[in-house]
């Protein structure tokens, strides 16, 4: 069946074990009190899926999503969600079998390209009361060197110019709360679920800096009344394959153009600070804290551990030919290294949290990356590097050194990293490379060879502070030296206890 909401009865009535969750509520009775900044993969098994089970359980009506797309590519989202009613299909699949739920929680989606208007005029509508974004770490436009907004972007230059067809998130949340500032309404919520260390503090910052450059004014009451929760999220969502596409529709009888696969964990930890109203996520597993310091201590595990171990399997790994994170995993050699990088050099450096076993947690972590199902995909782990390496793995090499504790392992992926940037793998192959600095980061890369020195005087990337840590650049030296001689696989034993 094709899925739409037509087709959902049919498609619910399968017996056994390709049986399939469907939403039972009125997806016409509802309000879209949550506006969606990047309906990619991670929104559709995480967020969505809250929100659908508030609506599914516990009749929260006022609490479904728009979606919007920012991006040219998401034309492409767009057009699939149109053709199905706006519903898909959330994959979960372990060793225990797959199960595919139906996801009725994103009621509208808006692709700013079309309509730029449409997208502020929605964000300021008095239905919102939260703007919630996965729009990546490049998205924020964030210097991890000045710890400022990179105002001098031609984004934000064209947004600072133009208030009523912005092109940046920051553009259109600024001319959407400027609106609701007129018309004497809350500023709604801004909620990150990216990736980063104090991803709400960092949303908070960026946009006052871009409202500050336009109206100080505004500036201040977004400053005095708006509300930006840190979070910490979690839930592997690989991309979407066309395998997964043949699957759904040979096992479950669902014909959807974009599903999604994701694995049973997910977590979302996010700090209670809401300027106008929340739903009750807590009733759906949510760990809703309020105190700040909770958030930022999980999300430090989080990244710490699982995002820097994903970069110790992408970008080594790419090198190494490998194509999935699980099959990494399967080697005994790398999942040792990937175990000692998190028990000798990271887990020293992080706080304990009360009722967290953190043993348990990179044990857990070890089963998550190995599961085969899931098919996560190792350049997808792998892209925008230049957003993910500075916060996943050079706080663990800056306190390392500060502390003079261990850092071989981490070194090593910082090293793969460096190779990875030249395009070509250890057998000669060349792949394909997607970061948004990428051209700067080749031309230093192929300027340095075994040097890494060029590479780290990227200051938005690196700081100031350790290009001239001796103990530093020797070890990073000789990891590249030992990756360009003997290539990754066998370097790795020297690597491992
Ligand atoms: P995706 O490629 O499926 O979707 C990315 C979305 O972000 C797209 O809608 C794209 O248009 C939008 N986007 C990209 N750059 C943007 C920009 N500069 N401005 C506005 N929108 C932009 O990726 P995904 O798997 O959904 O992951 C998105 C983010 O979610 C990650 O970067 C990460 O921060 C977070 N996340 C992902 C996972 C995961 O396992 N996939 C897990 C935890 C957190």
């Amino acid at each position: 069946f094709k899925l739409t909401s037509k087709n959902l009865s049919p498609i619910s009535s399968q017996q056994g074990e390709h049986r399939v969750e469907i939403p039972t509520y009125n997806r016409d009775d509802v309000k879209e009190g949550i506006v969606h900044v990047g309906v990619g993969g991670f929104h559709r098994a995480h967020l969505a899926v809250y929100v659908d089970k508030l609506l599914q359980h516990h009749n929260e009506r006022d609490w479904a999503i728009c979606g919007v797309g920012l991006r040219p590519n998401d034309a492409a989202m767009r057009d699939v969600l149109a053709a199905q009613d706006h519903l898909y299909t959330v994959i979960e699949r372990s060793a225990k079998g797959s199960f595919a739920n139906v996801v009725g929680s994103i009621n509208s989606f808006l692709f700013a390209p079309d309509d730029r208007e449409a997208v502020i005029a929605k964000m300021a509508h008095p239905d919102t009361h939260i703007v919630s974004l996965t729009i990546t770490e490049s998205g924020y436009y964030y210097n991890e060197n000045t710890h400022q907004l990179t105002s001098e972007h031609p984004d934000i230059q064209h947004d600072l110019a133009n208030e009523n067809s912005p092109v940046s998130t920051f553009g259109f949340l600024y001319a959407a709360l400027a609106r609701r500032h007129a018309a004497g309404l809350k500023p709604f919520t801004v909620l990150s679920c990216d990736n980063m260390q104090k991803n709400g503090s960092i949303t908070r910052h960026m946009l006052e800096s871009f409202a500050r450059l336009r109206n100080p004014e505004l500036a201040k009451w977004i400053a005095e009344e708006g509300a930006f929760p840190n979070a910490m999220v979690d839930r592997i969502t690989p991309s979407t394959s066309p395998n997964d596409i043949k699957s759904l529709s040979e096992d479950f009888g669902i014909d959807d153009e974009w599903p999604v696969v994701t694995e049973p964990f997910m977590q979302w930890v996010v700090e209670d600070k809401f300027s106008d109203g929340r739903p009750p996520f807590e009733k759906v597993g949510v760990q809703v804290v309020n105190n700040v310091h909770d958030v930022e201590q999980f999300e430090k595990h989080k990244l710490r551990l699982l995002n820097a171990s994903h970069s110790a399997m992408a970008y080594p790994g790419q090198l190494a030919g490998f194509k999935y994170i699980h099959e990494v995993m399967e080697h005994p050699v790398y999942r040792k290294f990937v175990w000692q990088m998190m028990q000798e050099e990271v887990k020293p450096l992080l706080p304990d949290i009360p009722g967290v076993n953190i043993d348990q947690y990179c044990e857990t972590l070890m089963e998550r990356f190995s599961n085969p199902t899931i098919m996560d995909q190792i350049p997808r782990v792998a892209l925008n590097a230049s957003g993910k390496i500075p916060q996943f793995i050079m706080p663990s090499i800056a306190e390392q050194i500060w502390v003079t504790g261990p850092f071989k392992r981490l070194c090593f992926v910082l090293a793969g990293w460096f190779h990875y940037i030249r395009g070509v793998d250890n057998a000669g192959n060349a792949f394909e490379i997607d970061d948004p600095m990428r051209e700067q980061l080749q031309a230093l890369a192929k300027q340095g060879g075994n040097d890494p020195r060029p590479l780290l005087s990227i200051k938005v990337l690196f700081g100031d502070d350790l290009r001239n840590d001796k103990r530093f650049i020797d070890e990073l030296t000789s990891a590249m030296e030992l990756i360009d001689k003997e290539g990754v696989m066998a370097a790795l034993p020297k690597l491992v206890n």
